[in-house]
């Protein structure tokens, strides 16, 4: 059972290389397939070796081995994060249509954040194959949860484009449409849940960098990454957070 656990965390760490070069790419419009990786400063193509996940940093110090530039802690931090939720996406759904669909939600979320805290933008592309990705994924789970997927998918969408329209731009196109295709992965009481978690973490730590000056009242603040913080939440303790309110009633 350990060895299984072990092979989840690397296939994780993999993927979360994969998902560092979408980072990167997706914004510049650059192919995510075909283009070998290279180092981004001296441009010299990278060895199978350089590309082990994690231990090539470790081992290489964070540094190019070829220029000896700083390679940014972002690499391996996206891919310590997808392999953590990998291990804990199969923990809790075991080897199952719905942890898959959950791997693929997940990984598209970390691209998303990471994009929209670099770029402010949330890329169309991602969304896209997240969301044609999404509709198969549910609906081989069971055909109710493809009904509530379609339901969450307009309800969240709808919502947030109202926001969008009442608050004169406060909400941009990408976080209605991720908004939206959370929806579909989630269903429409999971997605309710995750909106609402979202919502209470965007506020709270928007406050948090106003106080502190990190952030002036003018200063564009990404909500991409409150709403997948909240997409993640409600999918793993979504359903006992309702059971807790219930009960607290
Ligand atoms: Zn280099």
């Amino acid at each position: 059972m350990v060895a299984f656990y072990v092979f989840v965390f690397i296939i994780g760490l993999v993927v979360g290389s994969f998902l560092n070069v979408c980072i990167y790419r997706v914004p510049l419009g650059e192919t995510v397939v075909t283009k070998p990786s290279h180092c981004l400063n001296c441009s010299t193509p990278l060895k199978p070796w350089d590309l082990v996940p994690l231990f090539s940093y470790v081992l290489l110090k964070g540094k190019c081995r070829y220029c000896g530039v700083k390679i940014s802690w972002q690499y391996p931090l996206v891919e310590l994060v997808t392999g953590v939720i990998f291990l804990a996406t199969v923990f809790n759904w075991g080897i199952s249509w719905e942890a898959l669909a959950m791997l693929i939600f997940f990984s598209m979320l970390v691209v998303t954040t990471v994009i929209d805290l670099y770029h402010q933008i949330i890329p169309d592309g991602v969304l896209l194959v997240g969301g044609i990705l999404g509709m198969p994924m549910v609906y081989l789970q069971s055909l109710d949860q493809l009904k509530w997927g379609l339901i969450g998918f307009f309800a969240a969408g709808l919502l947030f484009l109202l926001i969008a329209i009442v608050s004169k731009g406060g909400m941009g196109g990408g976080d209605i449409k991720l908004a939206a295709v959370m929806g579909l992965y989630l269903g429409l009481k999971s997605v309710a849940i995750a909106l609402f978690l979202s919502f209470l973490l965007g506020g709270l730590i928007g406050m948090l960098l106003l106080v502190t000056g990190i952030k002036g009242r003018k200063d564009p603040v990404p909500f991409g990454p409150f709403l997948a913080v909240g997409a993640v939440l409600s999918a793993f303790w979504g359903e006992r957070m309702i059971d807790w309110y219930l009960r607290f009633l």
